[in-house]
């Protein structure tokens, strides 16, 4: 392992709540993690933890297997071996593209030095821009830079905090490729803070999903998208729609069908089940009991919103040349491989 977090808690002064409770998390060689959460559930502390800029109150953090926080005992951040990237990618303003990125190699020969220079300016794509000032590159080019002198002294952890927040959206889905390219290139191991589930999704091996500085689920992105483990998890990283259902023998009835009961409830339980757009599919039908009330055209796809006969709204994306007029009758076929579904009571709560 290259990271790991035991039972990790950080409390600020003053604040009623941890900023982070009880966090267990492992980083293997070359894996990429994304932090994720809404604002404030916690994820930049856990990044500056790792950092080394803010020291636990409880549990330890172990970098290449040697304890480097633990209450009390913080080794500085400079001493660590990681590479951070700012969100606003924090350049000297006064040296060139070259100077920045060599920056933290004065412990290098002027020759050793000179050659991993041109190596990293290669890797980002810079080699031509070496002797400009960051005031003279794009965004896009700055995060380069930002990149390219975090990855220079060979770091054993790159960190990431809100790399893409400031880049306007084409960039910042150009950037998110590059990135990850290199990344992989390299075979850095990474951690990347973001609040965006489809930038997590896209960058990341593995997600963390944070809530309120606690640790709600851990796993593959395919793994929290279609088998979320609580409410929080299953509307953050994806639109979903919950339909009541209740347990009947080996099924599960619901008003847009009887499914599987492959749950963990039993006869007479209610629960929510929980349907993302791509589980439901539309097919005009005369006698239909759903109607289509609009659609958004996407490009690449057209959500539709459509209305139960009990009056509940469901979401179906369909592809890009399913177009529908609004008031369409419907019925919905629903094609789910994982039936996720959550206690009635445990649902309200969260929607309280
Ligand atoms: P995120 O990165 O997910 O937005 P943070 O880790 O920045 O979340 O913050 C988690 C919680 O800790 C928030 O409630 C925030 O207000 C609080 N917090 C963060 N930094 C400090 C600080 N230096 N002093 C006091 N409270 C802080």
């Amino acid at each position: 392992m290259i990271i790991e977090l035991i039972h990790v808690s950080k409390y600020y002064p003053q604040s009623t709540s941890p900023a982070a409770f009880d966090i267990s998390l492992k980083v293997k060689k070359g894996e990429i993690l994304a932090l994720l959460g809404p604002s404030g559930s916690g994820k930049t502390t856990v990044l500056r933890l790792i950092a080394g800029f803010e020291s636990p109150d409880e549990g330890t953090i172990l970098l290449k297997e040697n304890e480097v926080s633990q209450p009390g005992v913080s080794l500085p951040p400079e001493r660590r071996g990681v590479g951070m990237v700012f969100q606003d990618y924090a350049l000297f303003p006064h040296l060139t593209v070259e100077r920045n990125i060599s920056f933290g190699l004065i412990h290098m020969s002027h020759d050793d030095r000179k050659k991993k220079v041109s190596d990293i300016l290669a890797l980002v794509g810079l080699s031509d821009y070496r002797n400009r000032y960051p005031h003279e590159l794009s965004g896009g080019q700055q995060q380069r830079v930002a990149l390219g002198r975090a990855l220079a002294p060979d770091p054993a952890v790159i960190l990431l905090d809100e790399p893409f927040s400031s880049l306007d959206p084409d960039m910042c889905v150009r950037m998110r490729e590059d990135v990850s390219s290199i990344l992989r290139e390299t075979g850095s191991t990474a951690i990347l803070v973001t609040h965006d589930h489809e930038e997590a999704f896209s960058m990341a091996d593995k997600v963390a999903l944070l809530n309120n500085g606690r640790l709600e689920q851990h796993g593959t992105p395919e793994n929290i998208y279609h088998t979320p483990l609580t409410p929080f998890a299953a509307d953050f990283v994806g639109k979903a729609d919950f339909i009541p259902g209740v347990v009947q023998g080996d099924k599960l009835m619901t008003e847009i069908g009887c499914l599987e009961n492959k749950t963990q409830f039993t006869e007479g339980d209610e629960v929510m089940v929980m349907i993302r757009p791509d589980d439901i599919d539309l097919r005009p039908e005369e006698e239909g009991e759903a109607i289509i009330l609009d659609r958004q055209f996407r490009g690449s796809e057209n959500h539709y919103r459509v209305r139960l006969s009990s009056g509940q709204i469901v979401h179906s994306s369909q592809h890009s040349v399913a177009v529908y007029p609004n008031g369409l009758k419907v019925d919905l076929q629903i094609q789910m491989t994982h039936i996720v579904a959550f206690d009635k009571k445990e649902m309200d709560a969260y929607l309280d």
